[in-house]
Formats: structure tokens, C-alpha cells, sequence
């Protein structure tokens, strides 16, 4: 590693990320009030009983820092806020549109795909996203301890086929550095192991998460390294993600971004291309952009294919095509996502 990367890896944030992660606002009370929010609004301002009490309010004051006081259409903040339409009944959306419960193969396990294998590495995440495709996910009967990991690893190591770890979520980096590094390090001792994949949304909403220590591990590591953060709108960078990313950039990993396609949040092609130009300011590749899984409790963040399709067509009159993300769609039992357009 060069000299730069070092000392750009070895400075850490005055704020502790184990104490904004601590200190997460879940009272929507409090959020309204942080936000100067006026009660004044229509129906999608009040809040979801059930779908709160299923899946709670869990914000990141740092993410919360980044909302626009006094509107209720902030982007930012209708990814978090519980609102009463997640209480609307639809039959057409299920609580495991993937099917994923049928890919959980272990604790911790899931297999979707030839060649490559998904570990649950943490049960919860340092924000609670409405439109999550895993918010009705079994976290309880998948996290476990280090010797269910071993077993896991052992088996994932007998099958020459799989050449990629992937660490998803929850979200991974809301687990403790020690754990991560213990895992990571475990993982990169497979022999047939090329490539470690991490998904997250941490260094977005909690930037603050990536810490030296992480990165010393990070670059570590022999595997080949490819972060896909999470980002849907470009109001959600800040010069604190700029600095993560640099970091995680000087580890040497590959850094991608996904965006899920979301009514009223990122439908639309200014914000997307607005969203591309900022990632690629970070060195972030744009990936994906997904169409919302169709998961219950979210009927009110859908964007049909049509749409999806008609946006792609106008961005790619806007962008060079390395900034045009792949619009995707995941169907069950598929070797693949389904790329569409
Ligand atoms: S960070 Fe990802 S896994 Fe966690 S709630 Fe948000 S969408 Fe779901």
C-alpha cells in the first residue's frame, strides 16, 4: 500500500460510530420534531401501526442531519418514515417475494446463485429502510456463533464451485470490527475463494463506520475486495460518505453502488443522473438499480417496469453509458437478476 493510502486509511472520525449507532432515533415523535416537522398532512404522514410494530423506526443522526427541515416530501426521509400506507392490504405482495426462506440452506446461509453464496454476517442494520426486501427476514434463526460460522465455512469450503462470498445483511458493518475481521479472515483462507463481496449501507448512513481498524482489515486481505454500498439519492452524499469512500477506495477494493427504484424518492431521471455523477465523483461505479421486490407493506414505493424502462431510456440520452446503471429485476429460482431494456 502506498504512503498516501495509508494515511488517508489510518485517520479517524471525531464521532464514534458504536455510539451513533447506539444513539439512533427511534421515536418518529422525535424525528418530527427534530425535522420541524408541521402534523398538518395528508394521509402518508401518518404513521403504520402494524408495520411499526412489525419493523420499527431506526434512523442515524447522521443520516437524519442530511433531511430538509419542515418537508415531508424529503427524499431522505420517505425511506424511514413509517407511514400508514405500509398498513394497506395487498394481497399481490408477500411478506418473502425472493422465496429466500427456500435458498437458506444453514444458519446464516443463503444460496441463489451457482458460484457464489450469501452470508447473513449481521441480524439488524443502523437503519431500518421501509421498502426492505429482508424486513420480514427470519434474522433470529440466522445469526450464528462462531462455531455454526465454522461449520458454515467448512462446508462452503468442500464446494469447489463457489469462488464468491458475498456478506450482506442486515447490514455487515453494523457488526463489531473484531467479529468482522475474524470472519473475514476466515473467509480468505479458502483455498477456492477469489472474490469477497460486501453489501451495505453503513458507510452512507453512518459514515463514521469506516475506521481505520476496518480498513487496515479490509486491505488485508488477499481475495479480491468489491464494496457495493447502498445509495438511492444523491442528497444522501455529503462530504462525510466522500471521506468513507475515499478510505474504502484506498483499501483496494472495487466500489460499486446499488439503488432500489422508489416512487416518489428517485423516480426520475434528474435524480438519477444527479445520483450517477456523484458516485462516479467518489469513484463509485453505478451497478444496479433495482425494481422494489414486491414485499408487503411497501405497495406504496412500486414503480412498474414501464416506467423503470422509459427512465433508463432518458438517462441514457443523459449519461456516457459506464455512468448508466443496469435496471434489474430479481425473480425467484432465476440463475440471475433479469436485466431489462
Ligand atoms: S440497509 Fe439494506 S438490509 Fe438494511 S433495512 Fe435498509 S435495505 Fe434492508
Amino acid at each position: 500500500m502506498s504512503n498516501s493510502a495509508l494515511s488517508v486509511i489510518s485517520s479517524d472520525p471525531p464521532e464514534k460510530w458504536q455510539e451513533i449507532l447506539a444513539d439512533l432515533i427511534t421515536d418518529p415523535k422525535e424525528l418530527t420534531e427534530i425535522l420541524q416537522l408541521n402534523s398538518n398532512r395528508g394521509s402518508d404522514s401518518l404513521l403504520a401501526q402494524a408495520g411499526l410494530d412489525r419493523f420499527s423506526l431506526k434512523v442515524p443522526r447522521p443520516f437524519a442531519r442530511r433531511m430538509q427541515r419542515g418537508n415531508w416530501d424529503d427524499p431522505l426521509l420517505r425511506q424511514v418514515w413509517p407511514s400508514q400506507l405500509e398498513d394497506e392490504v395487498d394481497l399481490s405482495l408477500s411478506e418473502d417475494p425472493l422465496q429466500e426462506s427456500s435458498f437458506n440452506q444453514a444458519q446464516g446461509l443463503l444460496q441463489k446463485y451457482r458460484g457464489r453464496v450469501l452470508l447473513t454476517a449481521a441480524p439488524h442494520c443502523a437503519v431500518n429502510c421501509r421498502y426492505c426486501f429482508r424486513r420480514h427476514f427470519d434474522y433470529a434463526a440466522n445469526t450464528p456463533g462462531k462455531q455454526q460460522w465454522q461449520e458454515t465455512l467448512g462446508q462452503i469450503g468442500r464446494d469447489s464451485s463457489i469462488s464468491e462470498v458475498i456478506l450482506s445483511g442486515g447490514d455487515p458493518l453494523a457488526a463489531g470490527d473484531n467479529y468482522l475481521k475474524w470472519l473475514l479472515t476466515q473467509i480468505d483462507t479458502l483455498r477456492q475463494i477469489t472474490t469477497i463481496r460486501i453489501h451495505t449501507r453503513l458507510p452512507v448512513v453512518i459514515p463514521q463506520r469506516i475506521t481505520s481498524s476496518l480498513c487496515q482489515t479490509l486491505a488485508s486481505l488477499n481475495s479480491k475486495l468489491v464494496i457495493v454500498i447502498h445509495c438511492n439519492h444523491g442528497q444522501e452524499i455529503d462530504s462525510s460518505v466522500q471521506l468513507a469512500m475515499q478510505k474504502l477506495r484506498a483499501t483496494g477494493a472495487t466500489l460499486m453502488n446499488q439503488s432500489v427504484l422508489l416512487k416518489g424518492i428517485n423516480n426520475d431521471a434528474a435524480i438519477l443522473v444527479s445520483l450517477s455523477h456523484k458516485l462516479f465523483d467518489m469513484n463509485v461505479m453505478p451497478y444496479y438499480l433495482h425494481l422494489p421486490d414486491r414485499v408487503a407493506g411497501t405497495g406504496h414505493f412500486l414503480v412498474d417496469e414501464q416506467e423503470g424502462l422509459d427512465l433508463i431510456t432518458e438517462i441514457r440520452a443523459l449519461l456516457p453509458g459506464y455512468l448508466v446503471p443496469r435496471l434489474v429485476r430479481e425473480d425467484p429460482g432465476s440463475d440471475s437478476k433479469t436485466r431489462l431494456g
